[in-house]
């Protein structure tokens, strides 16, 4: 290449983009970045971050509640919404700066436009400048998929708008059976909203272990969620008071917002990939390779705009392993197995590795170590709930498969049972380990007795 701005040009300041922007120029590249909203990206504008201080401002109702037991008189609680919107807004913008700042330190450029490519190493900026990249990084995330396309969908809100509403929705209804949709259900029934949730599936949460996705099921219904499985909505009509939805099973649900939480699709649309060359895959998705090459050599992308695992830190880790390979001459592939995930409903779920279903479709024999019990604090909050904790072992090498968990703090539990199961840990070497006691997870290490063994019939 003759002429040339940039050694990197980074499309999308989000978790992605600016991991990446940030280790290539350490490496001493010439970097710019182009973002369109606001530098951070969904997790930090309107994604993770946002909803886990939403998270945070449900539990509260429980806490008052349960402080009785234990000797607390609480004055009734009352909760404000604009309150909680403005200093969300305030920590989102503190967090947005100190990207930026990171950024600049870094000596990356950053670009407040929307980049469109214009061939392999052009992008073309709504400021009206025009640029050339000896390397070009796509990392425009995703973006709601308003579905099902029904009479009146304009009407719905996405995650996208739920954060800043200007009035809480005291009726809620939430399509779709997801991440999004049950944290956003957990959220505003604990803030005081009633609740329904549609979704088209038998329940919620398709792909987690099944005994998980019956247990939070039931715990949402306990905490007054009308949960409606196999329905959808059919049409929204405004009314002078909010919005009329007819659902397809003949009933109606009147309510102040909906919300539509049915996925999220790949950002490439308007984006010029097919003027550059770029291959998609059917769902949308940037094609990449496990160096995160697309099929124009100068062309790379990462995190959800490639639909793999659509998680932050997967984003941050492709970004950074892109930087380091193109740019730091260190080649190394993101290991996309055992992610750990948490879903941030109350009770928390966190989980890694497979589930029972894809265990017993992989291996021939599967030992089951199951739990519920009644988490202490609930002794003396008097609380009905329980918490569920399952381990997956193979059979035959007594190798962890996976281990599933619904209950407080589960996320960070699984967080660190990543690093075990990445290291082969065997169920010997759960039992082998101290238990800490009282917490929940020492049952990770006194489960002692098999709850079942399924062993496939071999042909
Ligand atoms: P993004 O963070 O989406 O960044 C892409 C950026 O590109 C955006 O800032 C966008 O404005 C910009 N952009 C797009 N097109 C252009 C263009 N043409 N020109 C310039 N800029 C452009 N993940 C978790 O791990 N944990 C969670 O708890 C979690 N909670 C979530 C909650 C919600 C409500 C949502 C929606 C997502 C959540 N996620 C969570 C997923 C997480 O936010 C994403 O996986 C992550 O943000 C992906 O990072 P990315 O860099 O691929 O894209
Ligand atoms: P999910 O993929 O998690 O869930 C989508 C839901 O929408 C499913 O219930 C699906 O049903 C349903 N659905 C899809 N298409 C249709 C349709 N045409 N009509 C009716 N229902 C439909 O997506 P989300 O939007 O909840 O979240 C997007 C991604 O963001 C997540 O997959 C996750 O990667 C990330 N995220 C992570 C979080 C975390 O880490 N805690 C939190 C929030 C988001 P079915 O089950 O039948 O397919």
């Amino acid at each position: 290449m003759s002429a040339r701005d940039y050694d990197l040009f980074v499309i999308g300041a989000g978790s992605g983009g600016v991991r990446a922007a940030r280790i290539a120029a350490g490496y001493g590249a010439k970097v710019a970045v182009a973002e369109e909203y606001r530098i951070g990206g969904t997790c930090v504008i309107r994604g993770c971050v946002p909803k886990k201080l939403y998270v945070y401002a449900s539990r509260f109702r429980d806490d008052f509640e349960d402080a009785a037991g234990f000797g607390w008189t609480v004055s009734p609680a009352r909760f404000d919404w604009p309150t909680l919107v403005a200093a969300k807004d305030r920590e989102i913008a503190r967090l947005s700066a100190a990207y930026a700042a990171n950024l600049d330190k870094a000596g990356v450029e950053t670009i407040a436009a929307r980049a469109t490519l214009e061939g392999p190493n052009d992008v073309r900026l709504s400021n009206g400048r025009s640029v050339r990249a000896k390397t070009i990084l796509v990392a425009t995330g995703g973006s709601p998929a308003m579905e099902p396309a029904i009479p009146g969908v304009d009407f719905a809100i996405s995650s996208n708008e739920i954060f800043d509403l200007p009035q809480f929705p005291s009726r809620l209804l939430v399509v779709g059976g997801g991440y999004i949709a049950v944290e956003f259900a957990s959220i505003f029934a604990r803030l005081g909203a009633k609740v329904t949730q549609v979704f088209r599936a038998d329940t919620v949460l398709r792909g987690f272990d099944g005994e998980i996705r019956r247990h939070l099921a039931a715990a949402m219904s306990h905490a007054g969620i009308a949960l409606k499985p196999g329905v959808l909505p059919t049409r929204i009509d405004k009314t002078p008071d909010g919005f009329r939805v007819a659902l397809a099973n003949g009933e109606s649900c009147d309510v102040d917002q909906v919300l539509i939480a049915t996925g999220r699709r790949p950002h490439t649309q308007g984006l010029g990939l097919d003027v550059a060359g770029v291959g998609l895959n059917p769902d949308g998705g940037v094609i990449v390779d496990e160096r995160s090459r697309t099929n124009v050599p100068s062309i790379y992308a990462v995190g959800d705009v490639t639909n793999r695992i659509n998680l932050t830190p997967v984003a941050i880790r492709e970004g950074h392993v892109f930087a380091d390979s193109v740019f730091g001459g260190k080649a190394a592939v993101v290991d996309h197995t055992l992610v750990p995930t948490a879903v941030f409903t109350t009770p928390e779920i966190g989980t890694v590795g497979l589930t029972e279903e894809e265990a017993r479709s992989t291996y021939d024999v599967v030992d089951v170590y199951a739990a519920t019990f009644r988490p202490m604090k609930a002794t003396l909050s008097g609380r009905d709930e329980k918490t569920f904790m399952k381990i997956l072992v193979d059979g035959e090498t007594d190798k962890v498969l996976g281990v599933h968990l619904v209950g407080h703090d589960c996320g960070e539990i699984a967080q660190v049972l990543a690093i075990p199961l990445r290291m082969g840990a065997t169920k010997v070497d759960f039992d082998a380990t101290m238990a800490l006691h009282p917490t929940a997870s020492e049952e990770l290490v006194t489960m002692r007795t098999r709850s079942v063994r399924h062993e496939r019939a071999r042909t």
